[in-house]
Protein backbone atom coordinates (compact mmCIF):
# COMPACT_ATOMS: atom_id res chain seq x y z
CA UNK A 1 0.00 0.00 0.00
CA UNK A 2 1.00 3.63 -0.14
CA UNK A 3 0.43 6.61 1.78
CA UNK A 4 0.83 10.26 1.57
CA UNK A 5 0.70 13.56 3.01
CA UNK A 6 3.26 16.33 5.22
CA UNK A 7 5.69 14.89 7.46
CA UNK A 8 6.81 16.53 10.99
CA UNK A 9 9.11 18.68 12.03
CA UNK A 10 9.89 19.59 8.47
CA UNK A 11 6.19 19.72 6.76
CA UNK A 12 7.73 18.27 3.79
CA UNK A 13 6.10 15.84 1.48
CA UNK A 14 6.02 12.37 3.00
CA UNK A 15 5.19 9.26 0.12
CA UNK A 16 6.09 5.92 1.51
CA UNK A 17 5.50 2.40 0.30
CA UNK A 18 4.07 -0.38 3.13
CA UNK A 19 5.91 -3.65 2.04
CA UNK A 20 5.65 -7.07 4.27
CA UNK A 21 4.91 -4.83 7.03
CA UNK A 22 8.50 -2.64 6.29
CA UNK A 23 8.54 0.99 5.17
CA UNK A 24 10.24 1.41 1.66
CA UNK A 25 10.55 5.01 -0.16
CA UNK A 26 11.02 3.35 -3.26
CA UNK A 27 7.58 3.40 -4.58
CA UNK A 28 6.77 -0.33 -5.35
CA UNK A 29 4.13 -0.49 -8.32
CA UNK A 30 0.80 -2.13 -8.07
CA UNK A 31 0.21 -0.37 -4.57
CA UNK A 32 -3.03 0.72 -3.08
CA UNK A 33 -3.65 4.77 -1.98
CA UNK A 34 -4.96 3.93 1.56
CA UNK A 35 -3.98 7.74 2.58
CA UNK A 36 -3.51 10.94 0.52
CA UNK A 37 -3.38 14.54 1.84
CA UNK A 38 -2.84 15.15 5.51
CA UNK A 39 -0.41 14.75 7.49
CA UNK A 40 1.88 11.17 8.06
CA UNK A 41 3.98 10.60 11.25
CA UNK A 42 5.80 7.76 12.77
CA UNK A 43 3.78 6.41 15.67
CA UNK A 44 3.57 8.07 18.82
CA UNK A 45 5.48 7.30 21.80
CA UNK A 46 4.07 7.21 26.23
CA UNK A 47 7.74 6.95 27.51
CA UNK A 48 5.88 6.38 30.72
CA UNK A 49 2.77 4.02 31.23
CA UNK A 50 1.98 0.99 32.20
CA UNK A 51 1.03 -2.33 30.80
CA UNK A 52 -0.19 -4.84 33.19
CA UNK A 53 -0.58 -2.25 36.16
CA UNK A 54 -4.17 -1.80 37.53
CA UNK A 55 -5.58 0.23 40.15
CA UNK A 56 -3.91 -2.65 42.82
CA UNK A 57 -1.32 -4.50 40.86
CA UNK A 58 -1.58 -7.37 39.10
CA UNK A 59 -4.29 -7.86 36.66
CA UNK A 60 -5.07 -10.94 33.81
CA UNK A 61 -3.82 -10.41 30.96
CA UNK A 62 -6.63 -10.00 29.18
CA UNK A 63 -7.27 -6.71 30.99
CA UNK A 64 -3.66 -5.92 30.21
CA UNK A 65 -4.25 -6.66 26.40
CA UNK A 66 -7.44 -4.05 26.87
CA UNK A 67 -4.84 -1.28 28.01
CA UNK A 68 -2.29 -2.13 24.72
CA UNK A 69 -5.42 -1.69 22.36
CA UNK A 70 -6.51 1.83 23.71
CA UNK A 71 -3.00 2.71 23.48
CA UNK A 72 -3.27 1.98 19.84
CA UNK A 73 -6.49 3.65 19.16
CA UNK A 74 -4.60 7.16 20.67
CA UNK A 75 -1.75 6.84 18.27
CA UNK A 76 0.91 5.01 21.00
CA UNK A 77 2.40 2.38 19.00
CA UNK A 78 5.80 2.39 21.19
CA UNK A 79 5.58 2.54 25.29
CA UNK A 80 7.95 2.14 27.78
CA UNK A 81 6.34 0.77 30.38
CA UNK A 82 7.72 1.74 33.82
CA UNK A 83 6.90 -1.05 36.13
CA UNK A 84 4.13 -3.89 35.99
CA UNK A 85 3.59 -6.70 38.46
CA UNK A 86 1.80 -8.84 34.89
CA UNK A 87 4.46 -10.10 33.31
CA UNK A 88 3.45 -9.20 29.50
CA UNK A 89 6.25 -10.67 27.41
CA UNK A 90 3.76 -12.90 25.56
CA UNK A 91 1.97 -9.46 24.05
CA UNK A 92 5.34 -9.34 22.13
CA UNK A 93 3.62 -12.06 19.77
CA UNK A 94 0.46 -9.81 19.04
CA UNK A 95 1.32 -7.94 15.54
CA UNK A 96 -2.00 -6.15 16.73
CA UNK A 97 -1.02 -4.57 19.88
CA UNK A 98 2.04 -1.34 20.66
CA UNK A 99 5.59 -2.25 20.57
CA UNK A 100 6.40 -2.33 24.46
CA UNK A 101 9.79 -1.24 26.05
CA UNK A 102 10.13 -3.00 29.56
CA UNK A 103 11.20 -2.05 33.20
CA UNK A 104 10.23 -5.12 34.61
CA UNK A 105 8.60 -5.05 38.13
CA UNK A 106 9.63 -1.75 40.33
CA UNK A 107 12.06 -2.27 42.30
CA UNK A 108 11.45 -0.39 46.29
CA UNK A 109 11.80 -1.44 50.24
CA UNK A 110 9.02 -2.93 52.16
CA UNK A 111 5.91 -0.58 52.72
CA UNK A 112 8.11 2.35 50.65
CA UNK A 113 5.68 2.09 47.93
CA UNK A 114 1.80 1.40 46.66
CA UNK A 115 1.22 -2.24 47.80
CA UNK A 116 1.38 -4.70 44.87
CA UNK A 117 3.01 -2.69 42.84
CA UNK A 118 7.09 -3.43 43.70
CA UNK A 119 9.25 -6.14 44.37
CA UNK A 120 9.89 -5.07 47.88
CA UNK A 121 13.87 -5.80 49.00
CA UNK A 122 13.83 -6.43 52.65
CA UNK A 123 17.39 -4.94 53.06
CA UNK A 124 19.03 -1.83 50.54
CA UNK A 125 22.18 -4.37 50.08
CA UNK A 126 19.76 -6.60 47.53
CA UNK A 127 19.16 -4.03 45.03
CA UNK A 128 22.21 -4.67 42.93
CA UNK A 129 21.44 -8.31 42.29
CA UNK A 130 17.73 -7.65 42.15
CA UNK A 131 18.48 -5.18 38.94
CA UNK A 132 20.81 -7.52 37.38
CA UNK A 133 17.79 -10.46 37.50
CA UNK A 134 15.32 -7.91 36.24
CA UNK A 135 17.91 -6.91 33.77
CA UNK A 136 18.35 -10.43 32.47
CA UNK A 137 14.60 -10.44 31.93
CA UNK A 138 15.84 -8.17 28.89
CA UNK A 139 13.23 -5.42 28.96
CA UNK A 140 16.22 -2.64 28.57
CA UNK A 141 15.22 -0.68 31.35
CA UNK A 142 15.32 -0.94 34.84
CA UNK A 143 12.87 1.16 37.54
CA UNK A 144 13.69 2.22 40.83
CA UNK A 145 11.03 3.67 43.08
CA UNK A 146 13.83 6.61 44.18
CA UNK A 147 12.28 8.03 47.20
CA UNK A 148 8.06 7.79 48.91
CA UNK A 149 6.72 8.45 51.81
CA UNK A 150 8.77 7.32 54.98
CA UNK A 151 5.90 6.38 57.54
CA UNK A 152 8.37 6.97 60.01
CA UNK A 153 9.75 10.50 59.68
CA UNK A 154 6.52 11.39 57.81
CA UNK A 155 7.73 12.92 54.55
CA UNK A 156 9.47 12.06 51.48
CA UNK A 157 12.63 10.66 52.04
CA UNK A 158 15.44 8.31 49.82
CA UNK A 159 14.91 4.88 49.70
CA UNK A 160 18.69 3.63 48.96
CA UNK A 161 21.84 5.50 50.36
CA UNK A 162 24.32 6.42 47.01
CA UNK A 163 26.52 4.06 47.33
CA UNK A 164 23.83 1.11 46.60
CA UNK A 165 22.44 2.98 44.07
CA UNK A 166 25.90 3.36 42.50
CA UNK A 167 26.49 -0.28 42.66
CA UNK A 168 22.67 -1.22 41.14
CA UNK A 169 23.20 1.66 38.18
CA UNK A 170 26.35 0.01 37.03
CA UNK A 171 25.03 -3.57 37.31
CA UNK A 172 22.37 -2.53 34.80
CA UNK A 173 24.71 -1.02 33.06
CA UNK A 174 26.89 -4.08 32.65
CA UNK A 175 23.82 -5.98 32.20
CA UNK A 176 22.83 -3.59 28.93
CA UNK A 177 20.06 -1.66 30.77
CA UNK A 178 19.68 1.72 31.19
CA UNK A 179 17.68 2.90 34.43
CA UNK A 180 15.03 5.05 35.28
CA UNK A 181 13.54 6.20 38.77
CA UNK A 182 10.60 7.33 40.29
CA UNK A 183 11.10 10.96 42.14
CA UNK A 184 8.88 13.19 43.42
CA UNK A 185 11.12 15.31 45.75
CA UNK A 186 14.26 16.84 46.01
CA UNK A 187 16.36 14.74 48.40
CA UNK A 188 16.51 11.66 45.85
CA UNK A 189 18.23 14.01 42.78
CA UNK A 190 21.61 13.78 43.58
CA UNK A 191 22.07 9.84 44.74
CA UNK A 192 20.69 9.06 41.13
CA UNK A 193 22.10 11.35 38.92
CA UNK A 194 25.28 11.17 40.80
CA UNK A 195 25.15 7.16 40.20
CA UNK A 196 24.82 7.78 36.59
CA UNK A 197 21.10 6.92 36.25
CA UNK A 198 20.05 7.85 32.49
CA UNK A 199 16.40 9.36 33.24
CA UNK A 200 14.57 10.22 36.04
CA UNK A 201 10.53 10.15 36.00
CA UNK A 202 8.06 13.18 37.60
CA UNK A 203 11.36 15.27 38.80
CA UNK A 204 8.54 17.86 40.71
CA UNK A 205 11.20 18.18 42.93
CA UNK A 206 14.16 19.25 40.78
CA UNK A 207 16.38 22.61 41.82
CA UNK A 208 18.96 24.41 40.05
CA UNK A 209 22.02 22.88 41.41
CA UNK A 210 20.09 19.47 40.12
CA UNK A 211 19.19 20.38 36.81
CA UNK A 212 22.47 21.30 36.27
CA UNK A 213 23.82 17.84 37.46
CA UNK A 214 21.62 16.46 35.32
CA UNK A 215 22.93 18.03 32.30
CA UNK A 216 26.47 17.13 32.94
CA UNK A 217 25.54 13.70 33.70
CA UNK A 218 23.12 13.53 30.11
CA UNK A 219 19.73 12.34 32.42
CA UNK A 220 16.57 12.45 30.52
CA UNK A 221 13.40 13.77 32.36
CA UNK A 222 9.85 12.55 31.85
CA UNK A 223 7.60 14.66 33.88
CA UNK A 224 4.46 12.71 33.73
CA UNK A 225 2.64 16.26 33.75
CA UNK A 226 -0.92 14.90 33.69
CA UNK A 227 -0.23 12.83 36.55
CA UNK A 228 0.78 15.80 39.22
CA UNK A 229 -2.72 16.66 39.00
CA UNK A 230 -3.06 13.44 41.44
CA UNK A 231 -0.84 15.54 43.70
CA UNK A 232 -3.63 17.44 45.99
CA UNK A 233 -5.68 14.58 45.93
CA UNK A 234 -2.66 12.69 47.15
CA UNK A 235 -2.07 15.00 49.82
CA UNK A 236 -5.48 15.35 50.77
CA UNK A 237 -6.09 11.44 51.56
CA UNK A 238 -2.85 11.55 53.79
CA UNK A 239 -4.71 13.22 56.96
CA UNK A 240 -2.11 11.08 59.71
CA UNK A 241 0.93 12.76 57.98
CA UNK A 242 0.57 16.68 57.81
CA UNK A 243 4.43 17.54 56.69
CA UNK A 244 4.23 14.90 53.69
CA UNK A 245 0.66 16.17 52.96
CA UNK A 246 2.32 19.61 52.69
CA UNK A 247 5.40 18.50 50.55
CA UNK A 248 3.10 17.26 47.75
CA UNK A 249 0.99 20.39 48.09
CA UNK A 250 4.27 22.93 47.42
CA UNK A 251 5.94 19.67 44.97
CA UNK A 252 2.54 20.37 43.23
CA UNK A 253 2.60 24.69 43.14
CA UNK A 254 6.07 24.65 41.58
CA UNK A 255 6.09 21.49 39.72
CA UNK A 256 5.50 23.25 36.03
CA UNK A 257 8.08 26.04 37.12
CA UNK A 258 10.30 23.21 37.62
CA UNK A 259 10.05 21.38 34.94
CA UNK A 260 10.57 24.40 32.59
CA UNK A 261 13.43 25.00 34.41
CA UNK A 262 14.83 22.10 33.46
CA UNK A 263 13.66 21.91 29.71
CA UNK A 264 14.78 25.62 29.58
CA UNK A 265 18.33 24.78 31.00
CA UNK A 266 18.72 21.66 28.03
CA UNK A 267 17.09 18.57 29.58
CA UNK A 268 15.90 16.30 27.42
CA UNK A 269 12.16 15.96 27.83
CA UNK A 270 9.96 13.46 26.88
CA UNK A 271 6.24 12.85 27.06
CA UNK A 272 4.79 10.25 29.75
CA UNK A 273 1.30 10.02 31.06
CA UNK A 274 1.67 7.41 33.57
CA UNK A 275 -1.22 5.37 32.11
CA UNK A 276 -2.21 2.77 34.63
CA UNK A 277 -2.54 2.69 38.42
CA UNK A 278 -4.12 6.43 38.87
CA UNK A 279 -4.28 7.96 35.48
CA UNK A 280 -6.22 6.01 32.63
CA UNK A 281 -4.63 5.05 29.47
CA UNK A 282 -4.95 6.31 25.90
CA UNK A 283 -3.68 10.25 27.32
CA UNK A 284 -0.90 10.47 25.47
CA UNK A 285 -2.46 13.74 23.22
CA UNK A 286 -3.26 15.12 27.04
CA UNK A 287 0.52 15.07 28.20
CA UNK A 288 1.52 16.56 24.93
CA UNK A 289 -0.70 19.38 25.65
CA UNK A 290 0.68 19.62 28.63
CA UNK A 291 4.21 19.87 27.66
CA UNK A 292 3.08 22.87 25.51
CA UNK A 293 2.72 24.82 29.59
CA UNK A 294 6.32 24.35 29.96
CA UNK A 295 7.68 26.43 27.06
CA UNK A 296 7.55 24.12 24.44
CA UNK A 297 6.52 24.53 20.89
CA UNK A 298 3.19 22.73 19.74
CA UNK A 299 6.25 21.17 16.97
CA UNK A 300 8.61 20.51 20.38
CA UNK A 301 6.28 19.21 22.66
CA UNK A 302 4.85 16.70 19.66
CA UNK A 303 8.45 15.29 18.67
CA UNK A 304 8.93 14.86 22.61
CA UNK A 305 6.23 12.55 22.17
CA UNK A 306 7.52 11.30 18.42
CA UNK A 307 10.56 11.59 16.41
CA UNK A 308 12.75 12.70 19.32
CA UNK A 309 11.26 10.15 21.78
CA UNK A 310 12.08 7.13 19.18
CA UNK A 311 15.45 8.49 18.63
CA UNK A 312 15.88 8.43 22.35
CA UNK A 313 14.48 5.18 22.93
CA UNK A 314 16.95 3.59 19.71
CA UNK A 315 13.83 3.03 17.48
CA UNK A 316 13.46 4.05 13.66
CA UNK A 317 11.29 7.09 12.19
CA UNK A 318 9.57 6.60 8.50
CA UNK A 319 13.02 5.41 7.03
CA UNK A 320 13.39 3.08 4.59
CA UNK A 321 13.29 -0.79 5.82
CA UNK A 322 12.03 0.57 9.45
CA UNK A 323 8.93 -0.94 10.79
CA UNK A 324 5.59 0.44 9.07
CA UNK A 325 4.31 1.84 12.44
CA UNK A 326 2.74 5.49 11.39
CA UNK A 327 0.11 7.64 12.03
CA UNK A 328 -2.31 9.40 9.39
CA UNK A 329 -3.93 12.69 10.14
CA UNK A 330 -6.38 14.67 7.67
CA UNK A 331 -5.92 17.60 10.38
CA UNK A 332 -2.58 19.08 11.59
CA UNK A 333 -2.00 16.44 14.74
CA UNK A 334 -0.32 19.95 16.60
CA UNK A 335 -4.22 21.79 16.72
CA UNK A 336 -4.81 19.79 20.03
CA UNK A 337 -5.58 16.71 22.00
CA UNK A 338 -8.69 15.75 20.14
CA UNK A 339 -6.60 15.39 16.76
CA UNK A 340 -3.91 14.29 18.20
CA UNK A 341 -5.11 11.39 20.08
CA UNK A 342 -7.74 10.28 17.04
CA UNK A 343 -5.34 9.61 13.79
CA UNK A 344 -7.68 8.39 10.71
CA UNK A 345 -5.43 5.43 10.04
CA UNK A 346 -3.02 3.77 12.68
CA UNK A 347 -0.77 1.27 10.67
CA UNK A 348 1.57 -1.29 12.60
CA UNK A 349 3.21 -3.28 11.67
CA UNK A 350 2.13 -2.84 7.97
CA UNK A 351 -1.59 -3.46 9.28
CA UNK A 352 -4.14 -0.51 9.38
CA UNK A 353 -6.42 0.14 12.12
CA UNK A 354 -9.35 2.77 10.78
CA UNK A 355 -10.58 5.30 13.12
CA UNK A 356 -13.91 4.55 13.46
CA UNK A 357 -13.69 1.22 13.49
CA UNK A 358 -10.94 -0.54 15.61
CA UNK A 359 -8.97 3.00 16.84
CA UNK A 360 -13.16 3.87 18.18
CA UNK A 361 -12.64 1.32 21.45
CA UNK A 362 -10.04 3.76 22.23
CA UNK A 363 -11.41 7.08 22.16
CA UNK A 364 -14.50 5.45 23.86
CA UNK A 365 -13.03 4.62 27.04
CA UNK A 366 -11.01 7.88 27.38
CA UNK A 367 -12.10 9.62 30.22
CA UNK A 368 -11.10 13.23 30.88
CA UNK A 369 -9.49 12.56 33.84
CA UNK A 370 -9.54 10.08 36.78
ZN1 LIG B 1 4.43 5.28 36.68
Amino acid sequence: MRVRGRGLPEEAEVELWVVDGRISTEPVAGADTVFDGGWILPGLVDAHCHIGLGKHGEIPLDEAIAQAEIERGAGALLLRDCGSPTDTRSLDDRADLPRIIRAGRHLARPKRYIAGFAVELEDESQLPAAVAAEAGRGGGWIKLVGDWIDRGSGDLAPLWSDGVLKAAIDAAHENGARVTAHVFSEDALPGLINAGIDCIEHGTGLTDDNIALMLERGTALVPTLINLENFPGIADAATRYPTYAAHMRDLYARGYQRIAAAREAGVPVYAGTDAGGMVAHGRIGDEVEALTRIGMSPTEALGAACWQARRWLGRPGLGHGAPADLLCYSQDPRLGPDVLAAPELVILRGNVFRAGVDAAAGRASRPARE
